[in-house]
């Protein structure tokens, strides 16, 4: 699990304000129909439900369990399911449009979805996680379907809850369904590739804006922000390829070390720590957390939260190139201040793609009812990912706009197009 606390409530940007603008921004360039704006501007379906838990004291604990259909236009709603304390209905509202701009962007058949439960996973018994996840996917019985929405891990969730949910639908429809969710573990139906499919992702599109930026792999640093599964993999990745990781960060603190930090050595720290770096002497711990963001290096991978590159740090960022690792790290706000430093932003809708990328495997192969090899999962969306991103950085050179306006262009594009074809529903 990423968790780096997000920025106290009062000093963020709406998630939500900061999807729309860029999406007005981009139906702007677009010439987007007003129609289909509206359209488009408006979530398909939004569920909020009270899951009533018993918790391990005896005690009945409410918990509130939301669920947000964006769009169902391209197929199916996708999207994973976030369990943290400060989820509300703007940031699900946005995660879910994001979902349905990225899959668009890699071109994938699924609409956007996203759930979210208000809970703090980590001081809950595994009991207590389960119970909740099992309640959660019983309200949301007629939501879920291969067909309709299918969910998946985000953060705070992982393999063990995909496979709560898979049976609790399974059991209420009689028969195994495992296409009824992704990112489970292997033996339910999940993929191989799809633990360090996001991190992956954002390697070959972090290579991807280098070969644009001239910058040498061999040559490069890098620093990491978030060491839960999108963080980690792609440390690991992007040192695999090369680049020299001199700074990582989770809920603990930043840790640096100029020389570079063994990714698999603090990884195996973190796995024997309860899933912390909390006393990793594998690099020095900074006095702030947030400095890890403004050290002097070539890339900068955000694999936390959102809103953590905001109007209040954006212009003492150095990194040449921001690869977005988690969903909406970067503020509206602070778009503007990056561009006019030159700074190159790879976003989230294009960066985290791989995830959803081998989450579209996952259900291939269980409508199959075959298994892929890793070669040919990983093959494949390294594939999609170098053309997504070859799509997006034409289309900002055809309208003039940054990578991520040109990537929502792209998305609102295809998505309005569809609409177009299939007409007024
Ligand atoms: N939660 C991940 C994301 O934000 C994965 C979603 C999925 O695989 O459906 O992209």
């Amino acid at each position: 699990m990423a968790y780096i606390e997000p920025a106290p409530i009062k000093d963020r940007e709406n998630p939500l304000e900061s999807m729309m603008s860029r999406f007005n921004i981009a139906a702007e360039k677009l010439g987007l129909e007003e129609q289909v704006y509206n359209v488009l501007k408006n979530p398909a379906k939004q569920v909020i439900v009270s899951l009533p838990i018993t918790m391990d004291n005896g005690k009945i604990e409410v918990f509130e369990g939301i669920r947000v259909i964006h769009s169902n236009i391209l197929g199916p709603a996708k999207g994973g399911i976030r369990f943290a304390p400060d989820v509300h209905l703007d940031e699900v509202r946005a995660l879910a449009a994001w979902m349905t701009w990225k899959c668009a962007v890699v071109d994938i058949p699924y609409g956007g979805g996203k759930g979210g439960v208000r809970c703090n996973p980590r001081e809950m018994s595994a009991g207590e996680i389960e119970r909740l996840m099992r309640a959660y996917t019983l309200a949301m019985i007629d939501v879920f379907g291969p067909d309709k929405d299918i969910p998946a891990p985000d953060m705070g969730t992982g393999p063990r809850e995909m496979a709560w949910l898979m049976d609790e639908y399974s059991k209420s429809h009689g028969m195994t369904v495992n296409a009824v969710v992704t990112g489970k573990p292997l033996v339910l139906g999940g993929s191989l590739g799809r633990t360090e499919a996001t991190g992956r992702g954002v390697m070959v599109s972090a290579l991807a804006a280098m070969e644009k930026l001239k910058i040498n792999p061999y040559q490069a640093t890098c620093a990491v922000q978030g060491f839960g599964n999108v963080g980690s993999w792609a440390a690991i990745l992007l040192e695999e390829r090369g680049l020299k990781v001199v700074a990582i960060s989770d809920i603990s603190g930043a840790y640096h070390n100029s020389n570079g930090i063994n990714i698999q050595e603090a990884i195996a720290y973190r796995d024997n720590n309860k899933g912390t770096l909390e006393g990793y002497k594998g690099a020095e711990k900074l006095s702030t957390p947030g400095e890890l963001l403004e050290l002097d290096v070539d890339v900068l991978v955000p694999a936390a939260v959102e809103d953590v590159i905001t109007t209040a740090n954006a212009d003492k960022i150095k990194a040449k190139l921001i690869v977005e690792g988690a969903n909406g790290p970067t503020s509206a706000k602070a778009d503007q201040i990056l561009v006019d430093k030159g700074v190159m932003s790879v976003p989230d809708i294009l960066a985290n793609a791989g995830g959803v990328t081998v989450s579209y495997f996952e259900w291939v192969q269980n409508r199959l009812g075959y298994k892929w090899t890793a070669e040919r999962v990983n093959r494949r969306s390294d594939r999609i990912m170098k053309d997504a991103f070859q799509n997006v950085y034409k289309a900002a050179q055809q309208y003039d706009v940054p990578l991520r306006i040109a990537a929502y262009i792209v998305a609102i594009d295809k998505v309005a197009k569809t609409y177009k074809f299939r007409g007024g529903f």
